[in-house]
């Protein structure tokens, strides 16, 4: 319930939840015979901020529509607040949705576009002013509000967007490739200003991005989905560190298969059936191999190998390293004093057993 009220509250007899719990019942949605989505159930928790993640194609966007309520299921239900939309209207479904275009009224100023939302309310003069404003301010846009989005820089136009979607204080915030649009540096900033905003207000946040560095910094929960269905859902790090498919494993990061694991991994790690073997490129260490073995070399697996390759990647050096016919991926921080090496030269590669994961092949 509402334990904040950052904007001016709606009457009494408008307000719906400050967040809701929203729950796809075993959705699926065809266009013809292509299965866009596919038996999704999920459950997104109340005030939670749960990304949508998945390559281009498997049915993210899909999903968010159905909630939305532009598109509708061709089976199944989606419940907001325990409740069916099957019969609502996308209009009436009090959610603030914001788009990789932003989708800012061109002809309006910026505090038209904040105000325009609350003016569809029913809201007074005085109290839809009082509130732009606020929000004007909580997105450090004071200054802009007599602008045109086209005198806006994309970050700019993003935060506008944002205010936008929050300003009528909807439970539900849905956010469809929200920073897809923006450079690198700008990404960043307003990946900490969803962040800020998510906290502050507290929203169920339905995020869809194919942006695995986004969907890991903003969220409680990551959903990757895969062809129209969900391959595995988890909080950023047990994704990261324990993912349950090779699927998972690359999507989410870098991953090193073992494609001859007798090769390499010793025999008394249990493999199980069906399963590929994996590390992460950062759970591998690099020495020349003439140093001193590592004195916890018992939980080790230690092997020659060969540098193909070096990428300099400013906080840490990358390299390609050939062990027989396999390839590793090595990825190490780059600090003062270490030792680097070049292409060709002999190394030792080791991990520890434990940071071996099993994924399903
Ligand atoms: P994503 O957002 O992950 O890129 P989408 O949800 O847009 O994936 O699409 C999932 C699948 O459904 C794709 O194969 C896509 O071609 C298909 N699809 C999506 N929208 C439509 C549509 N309006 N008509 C026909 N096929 C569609």
């Amino acid at each position: 319930m509402h334990t904040k009220d950052p904007v001016l509250p709606l009457a009494e007899s408008e307000k719906g939840f400050a967040s809701a719990q929203i729950e796809f019942r075993d959705v699926t949605k065809m266009y013809g015979a292509i299965a866009a989505v596919k038996d999704l159930s999920l459950t997104v928790r109340s005030g939670e901020f749960l990304t949508i993640l998945g390559p281009s194609g498997s049915g993210k966007s899909t999903a968010l529509m159905l909630l939305a309520g532009f598109v509708a299921p061709t089976k199944g239900d989606i419940l907001i607040a325990g409740r069916s939309v099957a019969a609502v209207p996308s209009y009436r479904r009090d959610q603030g949705i914001v788009f990789q275009s932003y989708a800012l009224f061109p002809h309006l100023t910026v505090r038209r576009n904040l105000e325009f939302p609350l003016e569809m309310r029913g809201l007074k003069a005085a109290e839809r002013a009082a509130r732009v404003e606020r929000m004007l301010d909580r997105v450090h846009l004071k200054e802009f509000g007599a602008r045109m989005p086209s005198q806006l820089s994309g970050g700019q136009q993003q935060r506008v967007a944002l205010a936008r979607a929050l300003i009528a204080d909807p439970p539900i915030l849905l956010l469809d490739e929200p920073l897809g649009a923006l450079d690198r540096n700008l990404r960043e900033q307003m990946q900490v200003e969803i962040k800020g905003l998510h906290k502050e207000f507290g929203k169920t946040t339905i995020c869809v991005t194919h942006d695995q560095e986004e969907a890991l910094t903003l969220s409680d929960r990551i959903v990757v989905m895969r062809a129209g269905r969900i391959e595995q859902t988890d909080t950023p790090e047990a994704l990261y560190d324990r993912p349950a498919t090779r699927f998972v494993a690359n999507f989410l990061g870098e991953a090193n298969v073992f494609e001859n694991p007798e090769l390499i991994v010793e025999a008394d790690l249990a493999q199980p059936p069906g399963t590929v073997a994996m590390i992460r490129p950062e759970r591998i260490g690099i020495a020349d191999p003439s140093s001193p073995k590592r004195s916890d070399a018992g939980l080790r697996q230690s092997v020659a190998g060969v540098v193909d390759d070096v990428i300099y990647a400013g906080p840490y050096r990358k390299y390609r390293v050939r062990i027989g016919t396999q390839s590793l991926v090595v990825r190490e921080h780059v600090t003062s004093g270490q030792q680097t090496f070049s292409p060709g030269s002999p190394v030792r590669l080791d991990w520890l057993d434990s940071d071996i994961r099993f994924v399903a092949a």
